[in-house]
C-alpha cells in the first residue's frame, strides 16, 4: 500500500485488465516512456540547485547543460526568455536552442498571494537590481521576473529565502504555487481562514523529492471563500459548513484547462483544517503513482480523474493512501461572479481593504516598491496578489482610505477602474514567452485604453465587467475558456491573403453561476488589428440586448 509520505511508490505487476503502457507507476511501468519523465528518472530535478551555484553561476550561460537547462531548471522557478525579434509564425518551426535568450524568465511563488510589505518592497528591489525592473503578476498570484542572468540566480535565490520566499517547484512537473483568498483572515464572508492549512501544506511537502516528481505540472487551491477559481484546479480545497462538524473544506480533483479542458469533480468529502496537509498528500500520491507518464498530452490529474470517476478516485485515495474514510459534506455555495476585490471594501475587523488595477498584471520593481510605501504610510504591512493579477493592500484604517487611493492612483493603479480595465487579463505571450504566436500584454493595454475612450457612455451601466482574456498560443495560462470573451493566440489569414497574429474567439465561459467553458465559434477569428473593434462591438451589442441583472454568459 502506497503512503502519501513514503519516498519510493510501489512496484506492482500490471493487471492485465488496466489499461497497458499509460506509464503509471503503481502498476509497475517504471521505465521512462518519454524524454521528460527520462530526465527526472535519470536526476531528480531538485538536484540541479548545486548544479547552479557552483557550476553555472561561475561558468555563465554557455557552462548549463542543456537537459538542465530546458527541464530541470523549471523545479526552481527558471525558464529561459525567447530570444527577441522571432515572429510568431517560426515558433513551432524552430528547435528550442533557437528560441533559447540566454536570459531567465524568473517566477517566485508567493502562496496565497500574501506578501507583507517588507516582501513586496524586497521583491520589487531584487528586480531593479536584477530584472531590469520586469514584474508582472500572474494569475496564480505569483510575481515573474525577466532578464534573469544566471550568474545572478544563487543571490536572488538567498535573498528571497532570507525574507521567507522562494522560486521552489515554482513549475516544473510538481505542485506549483497554493492559491488561497486575498482576503484569507478579513473577510466577512469568509467561511474558514484556509492560511493554516496552507502553511501546513508548504512546511510539510515543499521541495520533498517524494511529492516533486510527479507526471505532470500540479495546480492546488485552498481557499475558505469561492474566489480562487476552484473549479479548474487539479486538487481545491474550498470552504464550506459542515451541518454537524462545522466550517471545514469540500475536495474537488481533477480541474484542468488547455486541451481538453475539465472542471474538477467533487469528492463529496469534507476535511477540517488541520487535515487539508494529509488528505492534499494524499491526492499528490495518487497522481504521483497512478498518473499517466506515457504521453505528456495525457499526464495531467484530470484525465485520472475522468477515467476514473470521482467515486473510484475517492476510494483508493482512502483505502490505498489515507487507511480511514473521509467524512461525506454538502457542496460549496456558488459564487454569484469571480470577485476582483478591487475598490474599498471593509474587513471584518472594521478596517478597509483597498483593491487596485494593474492592466493585465504588468507592473515593474520600482512600481512594487512604491505600493509597498504608499501601504506602509497608510499604516498596513500587507498586500495580496489576486488570481486576476490585481494588487490588493489589507488593514488600512478607514482615515487612511482616501489618502492611500490618490497615492495609488498616482501611481497608475486606480482603484476605481473602468470596467474593462478590471475584466482584461493577459498571459506573458511573445515578448518573453518561446511557446508564443501572439503579442499579449501590448495588445490588453491597447485594448483597455481604446475601450475606455470608445465605451465612455455605456460604462457607467456595467455593473458587472466583461472579462476579455488573452493567450499567446493554445495552451490556456490566461483562461481563455473560462472567460466572457476568450481570445486564443494564433496565426490568422487577413483580407488580403496575408498570415498574420491573431486570436480564435471562445465566447461565453465563466465560473461559479455561469460555470462552462466558452464556446468556440467556428470561423470566428480576429486578426490583432481587427480586435479592438471587435471586442468593441461584441461589447456594445451584448451591453444593448442584457436584461437588468443579466450576465453575459446567460
Ligand atoms: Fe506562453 Fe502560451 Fe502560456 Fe501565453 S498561454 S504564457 S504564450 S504558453
Amino acid at each position: 500500500m502506497a503512503s502519501p509520505t513514503r519516498e519510493t511508490p510501489p512496484s506492482r505487476t500490471p493487471r492485465s485488465r488496466q489499461r497497458r503502457g499509460e506509464g503509471q507507476w503503481a502498476l509497475g511501468y517504471r521505465e521512462p516512456l518519454n524524454p521528460n519523465e527520462r530526465s527526472k528518472k535519470d536526476d531528480h530535478p531538485l538536484n540541479v540547485r548545486p548544479r547552479v551555484e557552483n557550476i553555472y553561476a561561475k561558468g555563465g550561460f554557455s557552462s548549463i547543460d542543456p537537459g538542465d537547462l530546458r527541464g530541470r531548471f523549471r523545479w526552481y522557478g527558471l525558464y529561459t526568455q525567447r530570444k527577441p525579434g522571432i515572429d510568431g509564425g517560426r515558433t513551432a518551426t524552430l528547435e528550442p536552442e533557437e528560441l533559447d535568450d540566454e536570459y531567465f524568465m524568473l517566477r517566485v511563488r508567493i502562496d496565497g498571494g500574501a506578501l507583507t510589505t517588507e516582501q513586496l518592497a524586497l521583491v520589487g528591489e531584487l528586480s531593479q537590481t536584477y530584472a531590469r525592473d520586469t514584474a508582472d503578476i500572474t494569475d496564480r498570484q505569483n510575481v515573474q521576473y525577466h532578464w534573469i542572468r544566471i550568474e545572478d540566480v544563487p543571490t536572488i535565490w538567498e535573498k528571497l529565502e532570507a525574507a521567507g520566499l522562494t522560486t521552489m517547484t515554482a513549475c516544473g512537473d510538481s505542485p506549483r504555487v497554493i492559491l488561497g483568498s486575498p482576503l484569507a483572515g478579513i473577510a466577512e464572508d469568509e467561511v474558514i481562514d484556509a492560511t493554516p492549512a496552507i502553511e501546513d501544506i508548504k512546511r510539510n511537502y515543499l521541495g520533498k523529492p517524494e511529492y516533486s516528481n510527479l507526471p505532470r505540472k500540479f495546480k492546488t487551491a485552498v481557499s475558505g471563500l469561492p474566489d480562487v477559481t476552484h473549479e479548474i484546479h487539479d486538487v481545491a480545497f474550498v470552504g464550506v459548513h459542515h451541518p454537524e462538524h462545522g466550517p471545514g473544506f469540500d475536495v474537488w480533483v481533477g480541474g484542468g484547462l488547455s486541451t481538453n479542458p475539465m472542471f474538477g469533480q467533487r469528492l463529496g468529502a469534507w476535511v477540517p483544517r488541520d487535515e487539508v496537509h494529509e488528505v492534499w498528500a494524499g491526492v499528490v500520491a495518487v497522481f504521483r503513482d497512478y498518473g499517466y507518464r506515457r504521453l505528456r498530452s495525457r499526464a495531467r490529474l484530470k484525465f485520472l480523474v475522468k477515467d476514473w470517476g470521482a467515486e473510484k478516485f475517492r476510494e483508493v485515495l482512502e483505502n490505498e493512501y489515507l487507511k480511514r474514510k473521509l467524512a461525506d459534506g454538502p457542496a460549496p455555495e456558488v459564487p454569484r461572479v469571480q470577485h476582483d476585490h478591487v475598490g474599498v471594501h471593509r474587513q471584518k475587523d472594521g478596517n478597509y481593504y483597498v483593491g487596485a488595477a494593474p492592466i493585465a498584471g504588468r507592473v515593474s520593481g520600482s512600481l512594487l516598491i512604491a505600493v509597498a510605501k504608499a501601504a506602509e504610510r497608510a499604516g498596513s504591512g500587507r498586500v495580496r496578489l489576486t488570481p486576476l493579477q490585481k494588487l490588493v493592500v489589507l488593514d488600512v484604517p478607514e482615515a487612511e482610505v482616501e489618502g492611500l487611493q490618490a497615492e495609488l492612483a498616482e501611481l497608475g493603479l486606480p482603484t476605481e477602474p473602468s470596467p474593462w480595465r478590471r475584466g482584461v487579463m493577459a498571459c506573458t505571450g511573445i515578448e518573453f514567452c518561446k511557446l508564443a504566436i501572439v503579442e499579449t500584454k501590448a495588445r490588453a493595454k491597447e485594448l483597455v485604453t481604446a475601450l475606455e475612450e470608445r465605451l465612455a457612455d455605456i460604462q457607467s451601466g456595467v455593473d458587472t465587467p466583461v472579462s476579455v482574456h488573452l493567450n499567446g498560443c493554445p495552451n490556456s495560462c490566461a483562461r481563455i475558456q473560462t472567460a466572457d470573451i476568450g481570445l486564443k493566440g494564433q496565426i490568422v489569414t487577413d483580407d488580403d491573403g496575408n498570415q498574420v497574429e491573431g486570436f480564435q474567439v471562445h465566447l461565453g465561459g465563466g465560473l461559479g453561476l455561469d460555470t462552462g467553458f466558452g464556446r468556440k465559434l467556428r470561423g470566428h477569428k480576429v486578426t490583432g488589428d481587427e480586435l479592438i473593434d471587435y471586442v468593441e462591438r461584441v461589447v456594445r451589442n451584448y451591453h444593448a440586448q442584457r436584461a437588468e441583472g443579466e450576465r453575459f454568459a446567460q
